[in-house]
């Protein structure tokens, strides 16, 4: 009977859906260890797609699984629902504003290409990824990305201004910056988008609420922590806390893993490019915790990257063709058994 369904549903995209085992196979997995078939995979090529199969989600009581460039680490892209991979499609840069410093991305655009784009324009989107010449912003945005450089430029959250995105009615809504007269506004009415609001509202303003979150959630001195949904952040806004910044969903669904809403269109702040003269200082260290400790007495020193190779990246070079140019710097490390 799914089947069926899944035909009829096929003969009215756009672009491609797929339920056949060797396409359900390769898009059982992403970088993780995790694997679990999914029910279809879907290449939508248009928005209208995108709507359509959020409909028959709903309908057949399945889920959607937003896809980019699979590069997950704990299986996020990984599901028994339909597999939606927008890496094929989504792949324009819609709009530049070099005054006011943002830029306005499909999902599927990928980082490094972004910031070729954004080079010429002395401009580039912070947050990186040691993936980042194949993860996409649509990944980024899911998975709230940072890398070596997040002592400068932070997580992705920081730089989202807003996004375009379907709810699970296939409603359409946009979220972004609200003025706390904007954000009252938004309560009002009947829609999903609406009581998302509203139910956001009535948790927050309570105040026992407030309080188990503040106490319960980690510290927001750890800078890099993706621990569920960021509600704690929400709590610090303008509506919540007097003299807070204003209410931002996008502080939310940066880090959602693509479960709270289907995002066809990112608006990200982008910043001047670095300066071209940049030092690199490799240290040597006898084991992890003593890396751990110099890195603290690196941080005062305004580095802009921090970064760890441990022992087995060192070992796995050993049989790569392309590190073997590179070894000679391990050889040279005193005490390293690598070979
Ligand atoms: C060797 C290696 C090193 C890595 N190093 C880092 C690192 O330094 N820092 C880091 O942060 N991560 C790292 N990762 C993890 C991963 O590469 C990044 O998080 C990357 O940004 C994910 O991008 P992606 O395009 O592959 O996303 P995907 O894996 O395709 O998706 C990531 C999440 O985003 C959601 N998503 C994608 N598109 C949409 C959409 N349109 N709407 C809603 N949700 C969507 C997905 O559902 C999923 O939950 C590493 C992975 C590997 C394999």
């Amino acid at each position: 009977m799914m089947k069926a369904a899944l035909q009829q549903l096929a003969s009215t995209l756009d672009g491609e859906l797929h339920f056949d085992t060797a396409m359900r196979t390769l898009y059982a997995t992403d970088a993780s260890a995790y694997r679990e078939m999914p029910l279809a995979v879907a290449i939508p090529a248009s928005e209208n797609d995108i709507r359509k199969l959020i409909l028959f989600a709903h309908t057949h009581k399945t889920s959607l699984i937003p896809r980019t460039a699979g590069t997950s680490l704990a299986g996020q892209v990984v599901g028994n629902g339909i597999v939606v991979d927008v890496s094929r499609k989504f792949t324009s840069i819609l709009e530049l504003n070099e005054k006011e410093k943002w830029v306005r991305v499909q999902p599927g655009v990928i980082r490094d290409e972004l910031n070729q784009f954004l080079k010429p324009h002395g401009l580039f989107f912070g947050p990186e990824t040691s993936t980042a010449n194949r993860a996409m912003i649509g990944g980024m945005v899911g998975n709230n990305s940072c890398g070596s450089n997040s002592v400068v430029y932070r997580s992705t959250r920081e730089h989202l201004l807003e996004v375009r995105a379907f709810l699970s009615d296939g409603s359409e809504a946009i979220f972004k910056a609200l003025t706390l007269d904007e954000f009252h506004q938004k309560c009002e009415g009947d829609s999903l988008e609406a009581r998302v609001y509203q139910t956001t509202r009535k948790l927050l303003s309570n105040y026992e609420n407030q309080e188990e979150i503040r106490k319960q959630f980690p510290k927001k001195t750890v800078e890099r922590r993706n621990t569920g949904y960021a509600v704690d952040l929400l709590v610090e806004t303008a509506p919540f806390t007097a003299g807070g910044e204003d209410f931002n969903f996008c502080s939310l669904i940066a880090g959602s893993e693509g479960t709270l809403a289907f995002l066809t269109e990112i608006k990200l702040n982008v910043v001047p490019l670095p300066p071209k003269e940049t030092g690199l200082l490799c240290i040597h260290f006898n084991s992890i915790d003593e890396s751990l400790r110099a890195n603290l007495i690196a941080l005062q020193f305004n580095i802009s990257a921090s970064e760890l190779i441990d022992h087995y990246i060192l070992e796995c070079t050993k049989n790569n063709i392309e590190q073997q140019k590179n070894r000679f710097l391990f050889r040279a490390i005193q005490g390293y058994s690598g070979g």
